[in-house]
This record gives structure tokens, C-alpha cells and sequence, in this order.
């Protein structure tokens, strides 16, 4: 294809691109050799969205994955008219993906130059990035994510070590459901006001999220940190009053060092996330910092979410999914799988979900990951259910998945792309999805199940409120987590447990899948139990796909 466009349209490429390109002050520019669809892109146009390159065919498909599913129609549309001819131009907006995974809202116009025969030749545009723009917070007057990472930049490129810390409340929506919003609005003025006497005057402080802050400090080492932080902590969850009451507020945090350059800062800030997450998990608002520590005396884990993140920018190189079947528990007939997800390389070899799945969950790269996983899934899958028409392919999403806007277009543009039944797709959620709006949830599920959908709770048994979550959500499925499994065979009380939470799933018009399942003797129990389906190392172990169709599929 190269080879197909002369060297002399190539130059006057290059001469019309340098003459848009000074006119487009602070915006990106694209120039389109339309005869050849052939494009130059401004270089920070493809950093920013993680473009293949600053030349390149095709250059509208490409930026079409990009863009926001809900808003791919309207751009497709347009681009088809511009290239047919029909329209001279675009002046839209459109929500497009940086090489985070993040959307940011961008506006961009783009005419059309025509030959002497009066033919479309060259399509020339700006977009303009409103993401990077707007990055004040309204409510607390701090800068917000955008402008955290943009000085996070300036600290890398100058290579300037710094220590940065998270600061959160938990369940703050309980503030808001018990006060109201103007309460809680007032709880965190006064939040803000605490934060700005302990830490102004020794570091940068950012709203990042929600109830979720960020210091960034040139000055105080970790462990001035950690002691400014406990007196914060008492005094907020101690002493904070708004109109003579007490809201109880939780305090959490994480901290750790910024000296890693050659490290992506969004994978450095996913790492504090999950230590803020670990924070959270112990409950007592201890801070946890986040030690760059040889993790089981091999690799650095820092390092390793940092090179899985450049194999998800760089097309999910290295995944692949494995596949666990699930069994009927009367029958022991195939039901149908789980995937799960691995990640392989020459130097890490192959690792386990465990070890990156909880920290770049939290990622917003991996809403790119997470749909490639459902595309690859139902992909693979399709062959067998030629053989199992009623075969169930279980995915799982997490948190970030679901939180974003995009998440039901995005499921369904993947089954008509791969022409994938929706009855035979179920998402497994967990229970940390309950920290998103429940009206949400229940929304992104109504939306689904409407076209077939199903979806599964999964890890039942494993946090405090699930019995309340099955009651609101109506999964069709619910996991019962392997915990339940382990000691079956010692303890009655778990076989007891396990018929009781059969029932009850029952009653919540839910059916009942057993995992972990090992042995021979477990499953004999399990089956008196009232289950429907079982998983598990017994039946098999999770596969790579050409195992599963070697060992359950006739041709
Ligand atoms: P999960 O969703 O609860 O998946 C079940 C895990 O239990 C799998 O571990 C599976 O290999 C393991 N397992 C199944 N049967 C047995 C058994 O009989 N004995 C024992 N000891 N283990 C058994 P895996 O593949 O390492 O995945 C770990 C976790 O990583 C998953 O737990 C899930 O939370 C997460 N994960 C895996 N793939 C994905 C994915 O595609 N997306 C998301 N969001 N999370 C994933
Ligand atoms: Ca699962
Ligand atoms: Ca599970």
C-alpha cells in the first residue's frame, strides 16, 4: 500500500500539513490524503491517544475505536459523507479514549479541499482536547485528576522525585443519604478546609474523585506524611461537626514514593490506588504506603504493572483466556465456561490474574483490556455452541467496567460484531460493584437482561452485605465461593451453610453454582445440596481453548 501513493503527494502532505499546523494553535492536527486515505496526525495528538503513528492509512477507522461507543454512530456517519463527497466538512463533538483508557471530550472540525476536477483531495481538520482544559474542581477549588496528571508529567520529564498521598472517606454516600446534599456538601468544605491547614503549605493538593484526594508534596518525606496524616485522621473522624452533629467519617489512605521515571505515572497512581483499596480493606483508616518491594523476592511489582499496561496499549499483547467448564451438578454434563484471563511474556513467563488483576483493575486502562476480553471470549466460544446451543459463557467484569458510561454499548456493539447470542453470555459482577449507584447497577442490568443477558454474583458468601445485594440485583446466577467448599468434608456446619444459601438464593429466584470444587468427595456432598451447576479443579482446570474443544467437542 505504501508503495501506491507517490512520493510527490507525500511531500505536498507534508507542506500543506506544516502550514495547518501553524495556524491550529493548541489544537491537534490531521491532514487526509483522501485519494489514498492516506493521513498525517500531529505527534501529540498520537501520544495523547496512543495512535499507531503520525502517518497512517485509514487514519478515520483507526480513530473511530477510539470514539465513545454512543457517539461512533454520529462520527461514522459523518466521515462517510465527507469521503462520498456529500458533506464539506464536520463541526462535532465527541467523547474520544486517551491511552489511558479515559474519555475526554473533544470537539473537532475538518473541511474538505477539492482537486481542480472538483473532487474530494484533501481533508484537513483540528481537534481540540477539552479533557486537558477544564481541571478545576468546582465544589473544593482544587485542581482535579487531569491537572494531577499534568503535573505529574512536569515531574517526570524534569525526572524530580516527590511523595504522593491518597486521602478518602468510605460509604461518604451514607453522609448524603442520612443529611442530605447540602450536608454533605458542607461536610466537605469543612473536609477541604482540614486538608488544606495540614498540607498547603508542603505540597499540591488535587479533588481526584468522589470524596478522594490527592497530595502531591515536594517536602515531606513519607514519614512526616504518615504522622500529619494521624492527626488528620483523629480529627476528622473524631472532631468534624456541621451544625452541632457528628457525621462518623471514615478516614483511608495510601502513600508512596514518585521516583520511578521510567514507569508510567498512570501505572504509579494505580499502585496507590490499590494500596488505598488495601487501606480500606483493613478498616481502621490506618495509612498504607505502598513499598516498591520485591514481591516474592522476584519481581518488581511497580515494573510488572507497568509493562502488562504497555502490553494492553499495544493491542492486548500477550493475553490470552483460558477456559474452566462448568458442569451440571445431576447430569455432569457440560454447562458451559468460564474465561479467565492470563498474561505471558519471554520475561515474566506465564502469570496469574492475582498477581495484576488487583492493581490494574483499578486502572482505567483496563476498559480497553476489559473489552477485549469480551470480544476475544465470544470469539473463541461461538464454535461450541453449534455442538451446546444452551452452552453459557461466563465473563467477568470489574468495577471500572461498569462505572463507565459506555459499558452496555459496549457489550452490545461486541455481540453484534461477533454475532454472539446474548442468551448465551453471563456477566459475573462482584460485590464491589455496590460501590456504584445501586440505580445504575440496576440499570446497566435491566438494559442487558432485556436483551438476553445474563449475569452472575460472583465470590457469594466472601463480604458482609451480600445476602442484601442478591435481594436488590435478581442475578440470575449466584457463585458460591470456594471458601464454602474447602472444609466441607471435615465440618457439617458447611454443608448446613451451603443448603441454606441454596435456598435462599432460590427464594431470590436465583440458581446456584459451586466453585472451587476438588475432589470427588466434595462434590458428592455439594450435590445433595440443591446446586445447579459446579466448577472446579475436579471436573478440569481452566484450559486454553484448544484443550476445551479437544476435550468436549465431537469434531
Ligand atoms: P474468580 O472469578 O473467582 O475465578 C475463579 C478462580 O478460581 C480462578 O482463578 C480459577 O482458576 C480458580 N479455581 C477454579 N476452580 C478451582 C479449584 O477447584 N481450586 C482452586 N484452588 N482454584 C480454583 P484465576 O484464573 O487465577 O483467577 C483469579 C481471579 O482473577 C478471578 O477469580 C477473577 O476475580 C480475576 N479474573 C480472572 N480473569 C478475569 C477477567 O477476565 N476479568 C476480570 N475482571 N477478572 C478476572
Ligand atoms: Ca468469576
Ligand atoms: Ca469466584
Amino acid at each position: 500500500m505504501e508503495n501506491e501513493m507517490g512520493k510527490e503527494r507525500k511531500v505536498i502532505l507534508d507542506k500543506l500539513y506544516h502550514a495547518f499546523e501553524i495556524v491550529a494553535e493548541g489544537s491537534y492536527v490531521y491532514l487526509c490524503d483522501m485519494k489514498y486515505d492516506y493521513s498525517r496526525w500531529s505527534e501529540e495528538a498520537v501520544q495523547y491517544f496512543g495512535l499507531p503513528g503520525k502517518y497512517m492509512y485509514h487514519a478515520g477507522d483507526i480513530w473511530e475505536e477510539h470514539i465513545h461507543p454512543e457517539d461512533q454512530a454520529s462520527y461514522h456517519e459523518s466521515i462517510e459523507a465527507i469521503f462520498s463527497g456529500k458533506d464539506l466538512g464536520h463541526d462535532m463533538q465527541y467523547r474520544a479514549m486517551d491511552r489511558e483508557g479515559r474519555y475526554v471530550v473533544c470537539t473537532c472540525q475538518g473541511t474538505v479541499l477539492w482537486d481542480k476536477d472538483e473532487k474530494p483531495d484533501y481533508f484537513v481538520g483540528s481537534i481540540r482536547n477539552h479533557g486537558l482544559v477544564n481541571s478545576l474542581d468546582s465544589l473544593t477549588g482544587f485542581q482535579n485528576q487531569y491537572g494531577l496528571f499534568q503535573h505529574l508529567n512536569v515531574l517526570y520529564s524534569k525526572r524530580e522525585k516527590a511523595n504522593i498521598m491518597m486521602i478518602g472517606i468510605g460509604h461518604f454516600s451514607t453522609v448524603n443519604e442520612m443529611w442530605g446534599y447540602d450536608f454533605g456538601n458542607i461536610v466537605i468544605h469543612k473536609l477541604v478546609q482540614r486538608l488544606k491547614e495540614a498540607f498547603q503549605n508542603v505540597g499540591v493538593l488535587y479533588r481526584v474523585d468522589g470524596v478522594k484526594f490527592v497530595l502531591l508534596s515536594r517536602t515531606l518525606s513519607l514519614e512526616e506524611l504518615s504522622k500529619r496524616y494521624e492527626i488528620l485522621r483523629k480529627e476528622i473522624s473524631e472532631k468534624l461537626e456541621v451544625d452541632g452533629y457528628h457525621p462518623s467519617l471514615q478516614v483511608y489512605a495510601s502513600a508512596m514514593e514518585v521516583k520511578a521515571f521510567e514507569v508510567n505515572p498512570q501505572a504509579m497512581y494505580s499502585c496507590l490506588e490499590y494500596a488505598y483499596n488495601l487501606s480500606k480493606e483493613k478498616g481502621n483508616g490506618e495509612l498504607h504506603i505502598f513499598r516498591d518491594q520485591i514481591d516474592e523476592g522476584r519481581d518488581n511489582l511497580l515494573t510488572l504493572v507497568n509493562v502488562v499496561r504497555k502490553s494492553v496499549e499495544d493491542h492486548c499483547r500477550g493475553f490470552l483466556l483460558y477456559y474452566q467448564p462448568i458442569i451440571d451438578a445431576n447430569t455432569h454434563k457440560l454447562r458451559g465456561a468460564e474465561a479467565l484471563l492470563r498474561w505471558q511474556s519471554a520475561e515474566y513467563g506465564m502469570v496469574p490474574p492475582g498477581k495484576f488483576i488487583p492493581i490494574i483493575e483499578n486502572d482505567p486502562i483496563f476498559v480497553r483490556l476489559g473489552e477485549w476480553i469480551f470480544r476475544r471470549a465470544m470469539e473463541e466460544i461461538k464454535p461450541c455452541l453449534k455442538e451446546y446451543p444452551e452452552f453459557v459463557l461466563n465473563v467477568n467484569v470489574s468495577y471500572v467496567q461498569l462505572r463507565q458510561d459506555s459499558f452496555v454499548a459496549m457489550v452490545k456493539k461486541n455481540l453484534d460484531s461477533t454475532g454472539y447470542p446474548p442468551e448465551n453470555l453471563c456477566i459475573e459482577i462482584t460485590e464491589r460493584c455496590k460501590l456504584i449507584d445501586i440505580n445504575r447497577l440496576l440499570g446497566i442490568l435491566s438494559e442487558l437482561h432485556a436483551i438476553g443477558v445474563r449475569f452472575a454474583l460472583d465470590d457469594f458468601g466472601t463480604g458482609y452485605s451480600s445476602l442484601n445485594i442478591l435481594n436488590q440485583l435478581k442475578c440470575d446466577v449466584v457463585k458460591i465461593d470456594k471458601v464454602f467448599v474447602d472444609h466441607i468434608t471435615e465440618e457439617t456446619k458447611n454443608a448446613e451453610l451451603l443448603s441454606v444459601m441454596s435456598h435462599f438464593a432460590e427464594i431470590c429466584g436465583s440458581k446456584v453454582c459451586v466453585e472451587g470444587v476438588e475432589t470427588q468427595e466434595q462434590c458428592e456432598i455439594i450435590e445433595q445440596c440443591g446446586v445447579d451447576s459446579i466448577q472446579g479443579y475436579y471436573f478440569s482446570r481452566p484450559i486454553p481453548i484448544e484443550s476445551f474443544f479437544a476435550q468436549f467437542m465431537c469434531q
